[in-house]
């Protein structure tokens, strides 16, 4: 089995439950396989593909996946196709003569499509397996829902000898339940893997504004030069803004929401997925469907609904397993914002406890990944170490003067007042609102004018989570001051808070707004291009030089065969090449990632790429 999944694959082993499940497959036995996006799922039925004597038959619901998958599996030379609403003629006429050879291992088909050609498939093509890929659409329950796959029970009930493998990423336990007794597979064995992805490094940024949120961005996206990255903004006149800053900036980028035509959504979809924009600005409705391994981060313009839709959309992020990045911003705005979707939405209850779980994640001073995995049911013995609260935990200071300047605006403002217009008291800013409330008047205007606007922002969000006050949501937003509040604002209490870091764009924000401040609002400053840090994983003496030379001609390769670049070759791959740097075919064949048909394809030329970058640099 290893000499196959080296030959085919080029992979030098399997992951955990990978082996197992194909062993359990093999000898017949129906599975349920519960993995997180990235975890290696589609192996799981592929190889089993290749050693069972028939067609592995894999239901999938969206055909850019089915499509994805059947690009992913002739590129290693196996012979696989996909029959849905949109083949064509001639992805027809490979299938009926691969079937009739009888080369066909894998047929990726829709599930209305099997439904209608189920006798005929099983009749004549002798399936060996049936894959459901996202099995979880079949429960009413999970997020996801699709009537049609509500039908597949019929599977099992008329072909009881051929194996069934449901496969899925989403893990709570009433889908999973509802997944085999609806496949009638109530014997099924379960296979659930860790959902910890160790390669996302978590970050949760609070207390920026719009015009800090858009300049941090920036300044993420110049410091990851060249790789791919997912903006999610919760409105689509963000998404456009977003990229309107990186695109004054030479970003390649695209937007991506409801308000644009199918067409348009599908042409931003393919460019990004073949490297023709390097960022995505995008509401929620994109990503499902994409299996683009290279996405190396995902950035939250605004707070998430819930901790399952934050999981699933940073799960995009590093599906190639190599270190990648999710940033989070949040502001109370997004809190308003989502609390008032919540209480309109039909399910407010269960919506209003979403939305506080995620606070409570945003919030935390405790490592992320704890709180992310404890949420899943699957707790943690240990810190991860790659989480913002990890590498820098809070550090705290006696804040009671801080916090009594801001609880004495408060209550000056006859507790009428949002959390901006505090700031801009404490802060001396006189915005129409501090004028027209002749709120300048007041004897706590501009008494902490010392503290930088953002971090006034954050410290009023740990006075709002320390319970110090609280948010009149039913009245205007306003702050009021709450028992234990008052306890420090007449000294009966100290109060400590944590010191905020400053990000690396602080001090540049800081620089502007004190000097020629808000002279045009969207020409954010320009970051200076910093060198990027090795990444963990190829520290070991990566030629980043060639890493560049590496990935250009893996785009012209892509481009020519009209594949998307991850397909010719992952990033992982392109990282290994370039820290191996072989020169032989033989060496080339021996990285890992490579199988036989890849290593005869493009042995050739990417070892000449390599020599003559080696003759450059001698
Ligand atoms: P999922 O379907 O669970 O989201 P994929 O099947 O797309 O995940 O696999 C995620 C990544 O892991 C892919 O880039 C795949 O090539 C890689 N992968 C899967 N199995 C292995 C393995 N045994 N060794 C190395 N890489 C693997
Ligand atoms: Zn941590």
């Amino acid at each position: 089995m290893i000499t196959l999944l080296k030959q085919i694959f080029g992979y030098e082993s399997f992951r955990p439950p990978q082996e197992e499940i194909v062993r359990h497959l093999l000898s017949g036995g129906d599975a349920l396989v519960l993995m997180p996006t990235g975890g290696g799922k589609s192996l799981c039925y592929q190889f089993t593909a290749l050693l069972l004597d028939g067609v592995t038959v894999v239901i999938s619901p969206l055909i850019s996946l089915m499509n994805d998958q059947v690009a992913q599996l002739r590129s290693n030379g196996v012979c696989a196709a996909a029959m849905h609403s949109a083949s064509g003629d001639d992805e027809m006429l490979y299938l009926r003569q691969n079937a009739m050879s009888g080369r066909l291992r894998l047929l990726y088909v829709s599930p209305e499509r099997l439904l209608n050609e189920l006798p005929y498939l099983v009749r004549e093509l002798k399936v060996s397996l049936f894959a459901i890929d996202e099995a979880h659409c079949i429960s009413q329950w999970g997020h996801d829902f699709r009537p049609e796959y509500a039908r597949l029970g019929i599977l099992k009930e008329t072909y009881p000898d051929i194996p069934v493998v449901a496969l899925t990423a989403t893990a709570d336990k009433v889908t999973r339940l509802d997944i085999l007794q609806q496949l009638h597979i109530p014997d099924a064995r379960v296979f659930i893997s860790s959902f910890d992805r160790p390669n996302l490094s978590l970050e949760v940024r609070r207390g920026y504004d719009s015009r800090q949120k858009r300049q941090a961005i920036l300044n993420f996206v110049f410091n990851h030069p060249g790789d791919c990255g997912i903006i999610y903004c919760l409105s689509r006149k963000n998404t456009e803004t977003v990229a309107r800053v990186l695109a004054l900036h030479q970003v390649p980028v695209a937007v991506y929401h409801a308000g644009l035509t199918a067409g348009e959504r599908e042409a931003a979809q393919r460019d990004f997925v073949n490297d023709r924009v390097q960022v995505i600005c995008a509401t929620i409705a994109f990503g499902m469907g994409i299996n683009k391994s290279n996405v190396r981060y995902v950035i939250h313009y605004n707070l998430p609904r819930s901790i399952e839709s934050y999981y699933q959309e940073i799960g995009r992020a590093g599906r190639d397993g190599l270190p990648s990045f999710a940033l989070l911003f949040y502001s109370l705005q997004d809190i308003v914002q989502l609390r008032s979707f919540a209480q309109d939405s039909g399910q407010r209850e269960i919506n209003m406890e979403r939305l506080h779980r995620i606070i409570e994640y945003a919030q935390a001073s405790v490592c992320r990944r704890r709180i992310l995995l404890n949420y899943f049911g699957e707790p943690m013995a240990c810190d991860c170490g790659n989480c913002d609260v990890c590498r820098q935990p809070p550090r705290r200071f006696d804040g009671t003067v801080l916090v009594q300047k801001a609880l004495s605006a408060v209550v000056r403002t006859g507790q009428a007042a949002t959390m901006r217009t505090v700031v801009d008291i404490l802060c001396g800013k006189p915005s129409p609102e501090v004028r027209s409330r002749h709120f300048d008047q007041l004897p706590t205007y501009a008494v902490g004018r010392e503290v930088p606007m953002r971090d006034w922002n954050e410290y009023l969000l740990q006075m709002l989570q320390m319970g110090y006050l609280e948010v009149a949501y039913d009245n205007h937003n306003y702050l009021c001051l709450t028992p234990q509040g008052a306890d420090v604002l007449y000294g009966r209490q100290k109060a400590q808070l944590a010191r905020v870091e400053q990000a690396a764009e602080a001090g540049e924000l800081q620089r502007k707004a004190s000097g020629r401040g808000g002279k045009s609002r969207e020409t954010e400053n320009v970051p200076k291009q910093s060198r990027r840090q090795p990444l963990p994983e190829t520290a070991g003496g990566e030629d980043a030089m060639l890493f560049q030379r590496l990935r250009s001609l893996r785009k012209r390769l892509a481009d020519e065969q009209g594949f998307p670049p991850y397909i010719v070759l992952s990033d992982k791959v392109l990282h290994s090449l370039s820290i191996v740097k072989p020169t032989t075919e033989e060496a080339f064949g021996m990285i890992n990632g490579i199988g036989e048909f890849k290593k005869k394809k493009y042995a050739k030329v990417f070892t000449e790429e390599i020599k003559s970058h080696l003759y450059d640099h001698r």
